[in-house]
């Protein structure tokens, strides 16, 4: 379909509802498909008479979503807050929804903006005028670790990584040392870690070992081969899958999937973006992830209702119970 004729609402509800609940362990709440909502700059709005309107202006209230979500067999979901303010938010909405449980960091493409080495790639992206790029990196990540130790809904250090996409050398000599400051705090706090790598394997591989992975390791939407895998599960790292295992040209991503360890598999949305197929290029929710669980049991050729009680059995063992 072309870009053009691509439909814009959001996908289909999945019917039936899983057999068994699972974890959409990895979500942003607070931003809709045309970016960033609450705060300041984009306050949140809410179109009461239709929730899941989508429009620029228009984001579903997290109540509807996670209503959406339980009837698809989603019951709970890690709300990842990654941006300065976006933290500020996860760590006070987690408190208020039992089906939430928070992870925070400042992402790869974050911690360069607060350090002044960002480099303006493909993307165009630049440090908007975002009044809270003037927070030097070291109290930014001082905040981060802060927020993390301020609830005991707040389960993970995360997404933080490297991603070399759109970096130059200043900007990546930044990340890695956010990287390494991210796992020291997990570590101290004894929270997960989630990790985002996107066309940086062999760093994150390579700083993992070197300074150690804390006890609890998650590679959000996992991007790597199967030899990579066969890496994470020889070190017990949780490999978490999303929306594109069902993209045709990522039969790495189902080589990868169908050789992690059935202990070691989580899946997740990476909402509001990254929706599977048939729905790619629509907005993203939790409840997509029902889709995305599917589409794992097809490809693994497992039963469906087991593949989901491992899900949920591994979300707890990664992020504990909630
Ligand atoms: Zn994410």
């Amino acid at each position: 379909m072309s870009k053009k004729n691509r439909p814009r609402g959001y996908p289909a509800d999945p019917t039936p509802a899983l057999p068994v609940p699972v974890v959409d362990t990895h979500t942003h709440l607070d931003s809709d498909a045309s970016g960033w909502l609450p705060g300041p700059d984009k306050p949140l709005i809410h179109d009461d008479a239709d929730p899941w309107k989508w429009d620029a202006n228009n984001a579903p209230t997290v109540d509807a979503q996670i209503a959406r979500a339980a009837a698809a067999g989603v019951d709970r979901m890690v709300q990842v807050g990654c941006d300065l303010p976006s933290a500020r938010w996860t760590a006070d909405i987690v408190t208020q929804h039992p089906a939430l449980v928070g992870a925070v960091a400042l992402h790869p493409n974050e911690a360069p903006m607060h350090a002044g080495t960002h480099d303006v790639g493909p993307d165009g992206l630049e440090p908007a005028a975002r009044d809270h790029y003037a927070v030097p990196l070291d109290e930014a990540i001082a905040e981060i670790a802060a927020l993390a130790a301020s609830s005991s809904r707040i389960r993970a250090i995360g997404e933080t990584g490297m991603d070399l996409f759109r970096c130059g050398p200043q900007g990546a000599h930044t990340q890695r040392e956010s990287f390494r400051a991210h796992i020291a705090i997990a570590k101290e706090l004894d929270l997960a870690l989630q990790i985002h790598d996107r066309d940086a394997h062999a760093e994150v591989l390579d700083i993992l070992q070197r300074d150690g992975a804390p006890a609890r390791t998650v590679f959000h939407c996992f991007s790597g081969d199967v030899e990579m895998a066969r890496l994470c599960a020889s070190k017990g790292w949780f490999l978490s899958f999303a929306g594109p295992i069902t993209y045709p040209a990522n039969q790495h991503l189902r080589d990868a999937l169908v050789e992690t360890p059935l202990d070691l598999l989580l899946a997740e949305t990476d909402a509001p973006y990254l929706a599977p197929a048939p729905y790619r290029g629509q907005p993203n929710a939790p409840y997509v992830v029902a889709h995305t669980v599917r589409a794992m049991a097809e490809i693994r050729l497992a039963p469906l209702e087991d593949l989901c009680q491992a899900l949920s059995r591994n979300s707890e063992r990664a992020f504990g119970q909630w």
